[in-house]
């Protein structure tokens, strides 16, 4: 196996278990430079064995699979993927009998970095984010068949859009084990068409899970506006939670129609919903003051470091808008999953548009990502999702 090579003191980071190693901390290659995807170890600039892993062209050079030295073959997958379903099972979230979807694996929260797989009831969604993950795929897919022994039929992958498109690697969206038409999966037993094909993600939130839990408690009686409402996820938990109406807004027809099918798959005849196809700073500039319970759940405004304040000033002005139009007395869950945008930055955008509204407001709960995508203690960077609920006077 080639052997890679550290400057003087990057391995600092290795020693406190971090995952990543970028291009700058590397001194040289054994033999040349890797291919995209080639397993390599990993040595100090003493040549004391420090970590495996995939090396990729990029700013993160390698991504480490192990910090021994060990084989990574069919048998590590098995193993690293048996670690994952046994944790899933002892939290209860792979036995729940209301719920059949979750993460399964959680990048490097599951010491697996560039790899997701969710599950939606028989099928997996697996998706590679580097390309040494892509490489593996076949071997990481029998491994899983054989760790959830039983309880998968298909594994579907989906990586078209997650791979570096300079590694050239072609990747295709498709089956890579059995195949099914059956997309319906539940969630604390509601029913969602899960769009593996060609949806955003896996095909569905699944992050959203508890928080959407939690919003079907506050939904009673309320008037609800689920902005960026993609599947309709908060709209069907606050139609079950006796919400008096539910409007959801996406920019997207095709996510307004995902709503749509979902809220009828679950709720036949439901009068007390509407769909609404625009948007968002649009439809929140004309909405007037109806609303006392509000979702904004937007896609990420900053994916990389250098769109920060951008990002931030995208918050101020949507959760501004929202402060502007609740009524007293109203609810506001409001989300940011920027992995660049801080649980602090966050906040502040938060508390600058409460105060140019001149609102009231308390905070009631904080929210973050569920037990299922776990953040690596090593990996900070793998807390994204951040969420407040907040009590508008
Ligand atoms: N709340 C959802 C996930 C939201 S994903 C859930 O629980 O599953 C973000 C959504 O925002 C996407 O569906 C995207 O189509 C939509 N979106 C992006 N820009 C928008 C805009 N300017 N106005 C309205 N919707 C937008």
């Amino acid at each position: 196996m080639r052997r890679v090579f550290l400057k003087p003191k990057k391995e600092e980071s290795l020693q406190r278990f971090h995952p990543w190693i970028f291009s700058g901390a590397i001194a040289s290659f054994e033999n040349g430079q890797p291919e995209e995807g080639e397993i390599v170890e990993v040595y100090t600039s003493k040549k004391n064995f420090i970590a495996i892993g995939h090396y990729q062209i990029g700013s993160i050079a390698i991504r480490v699979l192990s910090f021994q030295q060990e084989t990574i073959d069919y048998s590590f997958w098995q193993r690293r993927l048996q670690i994952a379903y046994t944790m899933r099972k002892s939290i209860g979230i792979a036995t729940d009998p209301t719920n059949n979807t979750y993460r399964l694996v959680h990048g490097e929260g599951d010491n697996l970095s560039g790899l997701i797989i969710d599950i939606y009831d028989r099928t997996a969604v697996m998706q590679a984010h580097s390309p040494g993950m892509h490489l593996s795929r076949m071997e990481i897919a029998k491994a899983l068949m054989e760790v959830m022994d039983g309880h998968l039929d298909n594994i579907y992958y989906k990586s078209e859009t997650t791979l570096p498109f300079k590694a050239d690697l072609f990747p295709e969206n498709g089956f890579l084990i059995g195949g099914s038409d059956n997309n319906i999966a539940m969630e604390y037993g509601l029913k969602f068409h899960v769009d593996w094909l060609k949806g955003q993600k896996t095909g569905f939130f699944v992050d959203q899970r508890e928080n959407r839990s939690l919003l079907g408690k506050y939904a009673e009686g309320r008037t609800v506006l689920n902005m960026f409402c993609y599947t309709g996820g908060f709209s069907v938990y606050a139609l079950r939670g006796n919400a008096k109406s539910v409007d959801s807004v996406d920019s997207s027809a095709k996510a307004i129609e995902l709503t749509n099918q979902n809220v009828a798959l679950n709720f036949p005849n439901e009068s007390r919903h509407t769909a609404y196809a625009e948007d968002a700073f649009k439809f929140l500039d004309k909405m007037g003051d109806r609303y006392d319970l509000i979702i904004l759940d937007p896609p990420a405004f900053a994916k990389h470091r250098d769109a920060l304040r951008n990002a931030l000033q995208g918050y101020r002005k949507l959760n501004a808008k929202a402060f502007e139009k609740i009524k007293p007395g109203g609810i506001l869950f409001t989300f940011s999953c920027s992995q660049v945008v801080t649980k602090d930055n966050f906040r502040t955008a938060v508390f600058t548009a409460a105060a140019s509204a001149k609102r009231k407001v308390r905070i009631l709960h904080q929210l973050t990502q569920p037990a299922d995508h776990p953040i690596n203690i090593y990996h900070p960077e793998g807390e994204y999702l951040k969420g407040l609920v907040l009590y508008v006077e």
